[in-house]
């Protein structure tokens, strides 16, 4: 007979949690599972999946302009917001079932409420005590909005999904991916848009002249940008809108005005202070090359550990914990390489090193670049440019980072992830062949180091 209920207690069904459990169950692991809100986290509910289905839908406006030069009619189009906010919910309800089954299916024995944490070995859901051998957080984060005057009018992403009414002036502040994402989204389907950010150029950590490139082409959609610039108070007026008075003196009005501020691991109420635990200043817990925390029984991944906020490195986490404690391996998830993509119009895709980092950490960088009007738009009319960049270590010829602003990007730099994490050097990507005609092939066929 088992002294615990559970071998593993995960607190948490989002991207992190779900994996853990699932691949732990597989493994005959008894797996308790709490989830408070919605299944499959913030990726499945609030985040990656309802996001990028907006991205498409977004798409379509200047789809129906490019179309005109091919021939196309399509007659005024209009745009139909609860249509697409009740399709994108019924497939995040469609998903949402998946994950119960998925979750059922694998042995996992799922709680629904609020978890917290009682002990080293135990856990509070609904009134009721679970013990476990080991307790894994996957809680994830939160999104954090400053406090000022009029704050209490704004919405996060947590609420922009189900907005009653599409705004037709929308303000979005904050220079991060969701800012910069969610601006497109707005300006794409049909609302002036504007973004304020507080530093003199948004995408803190890109490419420099990727996030320049990515301004300009964001400002030829549509989208207001005001740069050094913050939000100083809100006020609400009579017919329900807002008037945002910005630092720089100036007044915006909008009927939402979102705010993308960052996100802080969510461990409100979680009962830490019950166990010994090391916490960052922003609530991250502190855990060690295995996940474990400084309680030896419980561990943590995700989010919630606020290392790369990202569904595919919280998957990585999850499975390389399950491996490592049940499976008998020692694997440790590689941080490096990271490929990542905004989903902005055109997109970012990247990965590896900017020329910033390149030039900070090698003697000698060659850096090929490449500017053009991809081959659709020179019938579409549209004046949507394309960039691409390879920074290249020339004492070793290994190309140190790749960056894509462009349609697709975030597809295209996927494969050159690949070929990156495989080393590859300047002279194997010169040696590969194109794909004609694509957008892609300018990535093996640049020739000359621009600087
Ligand atoms: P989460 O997915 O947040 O899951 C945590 C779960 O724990 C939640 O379901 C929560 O309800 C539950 N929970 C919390 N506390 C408790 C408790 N005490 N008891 C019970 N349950 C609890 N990443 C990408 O890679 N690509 C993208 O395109 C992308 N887009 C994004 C867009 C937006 C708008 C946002 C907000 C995020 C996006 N992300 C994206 C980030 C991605 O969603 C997160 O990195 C990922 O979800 C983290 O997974 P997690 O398992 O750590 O946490
Ligand atoms: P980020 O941390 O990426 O960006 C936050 C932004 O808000 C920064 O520009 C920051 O400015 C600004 N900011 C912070 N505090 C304030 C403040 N008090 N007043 C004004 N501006 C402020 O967070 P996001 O919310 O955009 O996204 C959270 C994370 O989710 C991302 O980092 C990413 O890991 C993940 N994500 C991934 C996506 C993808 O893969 N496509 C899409 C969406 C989210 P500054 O730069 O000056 O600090």
């Amino acid at each position: 007979m088992a002294e615990y209920d559970f071998d593993l207690f995960v607190i948490g069904a989002g991207s992190g949690g779900v994996r853990a459990g699932r691949m732990a169950a597989a493994m005959g692991v008894r797996v308790g599972m709490a989830e408070d809100r919605y299944m499959g986290g913030t990726c499945v509910n609030v985040g990656c999946v309802p996001k990028k289905l907006f991205v498409y839908g977004s798409h379509f406006s200047e789809e129906f302009e490019n179309a005109i030069g091919f021939g196309w009619n399509v007659g005024e189009a209009s745009f139909d917001w609860p249509t697409l906010r009740d399709n994108k919910t019924k497939e995040i309800e469609r998903l949402n079932g998946i994950y119960r089954n998925m979750l059922g299916n694998a042995g996992v024995n799922l709680i629904d409420g609020r978890a917290r944490i009682t002990g080293p070995h135990s856990v509070d859901v609904a009134g009721k005590e679970y013990t476990a051998e080991r307790i894994l957080i996957a809680t994830g984060g939160w999104p954090y909005v400053p406090e000022f005057p009029g704050s209490e009018h704004v919405i996060s992403s947590n609420e922009v999904f189900y907005l009653d009414e599409f705004p037709k002036k929308a303000i979005v502040v904050g220079g991060g991916y969701i800012a910069v994402e969610f601006a497109g989204i707005f300006a794409g389907l049909g609302a002036e848009t504007s973004l304020i950010y507080r530093g003199d150029m948004f995408l803190r950590g890109f490419d420099q002249e990727v996030r320049e490139f990515t301004a300009e082409e964001v400002a030829k959609k549509g989208v207001n940008l005001r740069f050094n610039n913050n939000i100083e108070k809100i006020e609400k007026l009579d017919d329900g809108s807002y008037i945002a008075s910005l630092t720089d003196g100036s007044t915006l009005e909008a009927d939402v005005i979102m705010y993308a501020t960052g996100r802080v691991p969510n461990v409100m109420d979680l009962g830490l202070e019950t166990i010994s635990i090391e916490q960052q200043s922003n609530g991250a817990i502190v855990v060690n090359d295995d996940f474990q925390t400084a309680e030896p029984s419980v561990y943590a991944i995700g989010d919630v550990i606020d290392r790369v906020q990202l569904t595919p490195v919280a998957l990585a986490e999850g499975m390389a914990l399950v491996r490592n404690l049940y499976g008998g391996q020692n694997q440790k998830v590689d941080y490096d390489l990271i490929a990542t993509a905004v989903f902005c119009q055109p997109n970012i895709g990247t990965v590896g090193l900017s020329e910033e980092k390149s030039r900070e950490l090698y003697a000698n960088v060659d850096v090929y670049k490449s500017t053009f009007r991809a081959m659709k738009h020179t019938i579409s009319g549209s004046d949507e440019k394309t960039f691409m960049k390879m920074l290249v270590d020339r004492d070793t010829d290994k190309v140190l980072g790749v960056h894509m602003v462009g349609p697709d990007a975030g597809e295209i730099i996927q494969g050159i992830a690949v070929a990156l994490k495989a080393g590859a050097t300047k002279a194997v990507f010169d040696s590969t062949i194109g794909i004609h005609p694509t957008a892609a092939e300018e990535f093996v066929t640049m020739r000359e180091p621009a600087s």
